[in-house]
């Protein structure tokens, strides 16, 4: 792009080479600087210069010399990405409870720490409790904090408008316009990016898990909401003012449909998410039918969870089954849509209710089989995510990662994209990159 661009900023060409190697690095590490000088289409010169600021910045590591080609001469200095050297805070600011993991770029995790969300008590408060977990976890650490803690990432569900940074609504909380980062940096000395937590679990899967074997995915959420984080060719789809994949708010019932946190009725989110399973169940029961559930909760009826719905299920019960029959349904004909729509290899589904497992999965593979076109469904893998419970706190990390290795792109004011406010706060005496 920039060869065609004759004004181009060499600034803004250099930041972009220098993307470039790190990213070979650490995609195809342990590598010499003479293989990187080919794949990234740059001058042998430019790229050692590039390694020698990679190095002094503790992103790449010299491992030395390597083993000599087949044919014999000089063995090779290999380089590697610093993904045990580099650390960050990964953070799931759920409804239901709040994880916060500090752990390597490479995606070990070193501790964690799991708190129970209290929502009742207000969003400030609620911000304060995720303030002290990340507090905390840099407390508990061992490393050399000033030069090793690259950055704090959060998921949190609702819409996020990128270019303003703001949780404009967020149907799970009750929250409107909350500027997530800024209620959170007091006392934090390092760069806090935030995104919506679907989005974010995509980016776990793009770092560490789906997005190796893939190009085009897209990665359903299914928890206490519903939402989708859509790949095509290895990029998330942000959409416009970067709210894209809000799946869970496709209205699948036009009359009659349960109520939705969002202010409509029948949404997807209304009729299958964990808080919808619960809510079908209850209402069943409240209704006269029996079900083993009423014993599970000694007749205390508000205590109905998915969990237990699933569980239920599993034991047999009718009335549970039937209900997971319906909610499975409702998602599998959503994604038949998807399917329709963006013609992907995969959908990874993540989120609490799918580690209902199997039987979740065979209602909504059955569905996709009936529901999409044939020859849009072929050869689609419809698979779990690669880390469960633990899928939004990896990608919060795997946000911080990406923010790193591109970070510089989103700091230049020459770069006037639409996401061109920088997504990192920069503090002058703590830049990242
Ligand atoms: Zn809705």
């Amino acid at each position: 792009m920039f060869k065609t661009e004759p004004r181009a900023n060499l600034q803004l060409v250099n930041k972009y080479n220098k993307i470039k190697v790190v990213n070979i690095i650490r995609e195809f590490g342990p590598v010499s600087r003479a293989g990187i000088s080919p794949k990234a289409n740059i001058s042998s010169p430019t790229v050692t210069r590039i390694v020698r600021d990679l190095i002094k910045e503790h992103l790449v590591i010299d491992l030395g010399l390597g083993p000599s080609a087949d044919g014999g001469g000089r063995p090779p200095l290999l380089l590697d990405f610093n993904a045990k050297g580099n650390f960050v805070i990964g953070i799931d600011l759920g409804t239901t409870q709040t994880v916060g993991i500090l752990s390597d770029l490479g995606g070990g995790v070193i501790s964690e720490i799991k708190i129970p969300t209290n929502v009742q008590s207000g969003q400030k408060s609620v911000m304060e409790q995720t303030r002290k977990v990340i507090l905390d976890l840099i407390s508990n650490s061992s490393i050399d904090q000033s030069r090793t803690i690259r950055g704090i990432g959060i998921g949190v569900a609702g819409l996020i408008d990128r270019q303003q940074q703001m949780l404009r609504f967020s149907p799970d909380f009750g929250w409107h316009d909350v500027d997530v980062r800024e209620e959170i940096e007091e006392g934090i000395p390092y760069p806090i990016v935030f995104d919506n937590v679907t989005r974010v679990m995509v980016m776990g899967e793009l770092c560490y898990g789906a997005g190796r074997n893939y190009r085009n995915f897209i990665c359903v959420n299914i928890g206490y909401g519903i939402g989708a984080g859509i790949v095509v060719d290895k990029h998330l789809l942000l959409g416009e003012r970067g709210m894209a994949g809000e799946f869970g708010h496709i209205t699948l019932v036009k009359n009659g449909g349960p109520q939705c946190d969002c202010g409509n009725s029948g949404c997807l989110e209304a009729l299958s998410s964990g808080h919808g399973i619960a809510r079908a169940a209850r209402s069943r029961i409240e209704q006269g039918e029996k079900s083993i559930l009423k014993d599970m909760v000694f007749g205390r009826y508000d205590n109905i969870t998915a969990e237990l719905v699933f569980k239920a299920a599993h034991e047999d019960d009718h009335l549970a089954k039937s209900v997971v029959q319906e909610a499975a349904e409702y998602i599998g004909i959503g994604i038949s849509t998807l399917i329709n729509v963006f013609n992907t290899q995969a959908i990874v589904i993540g989120g609490g209710v799918a580690g209902a497992g199997q039987m979740l999965f065979d209602i909504i593979k059955d569905t996709v089989k009936q529901r999409a076109l044939p020859q849009s469904a072929e050869g689609v893998d419809i698979l779990p995510s690669k880390f469960g419970t633990r899928a939004t706190v990896m990608g919060a990390i795997a946000l911080v990662l990406h923010e790193i290795l591109k970070l510089n792109m989103a700091f230049d004011s020459n770069n006037s994209n639409a996401n061109s406010r920088p997504f990192f706060k920069i503090r002058p005496s703590k830049t990242v990159f």
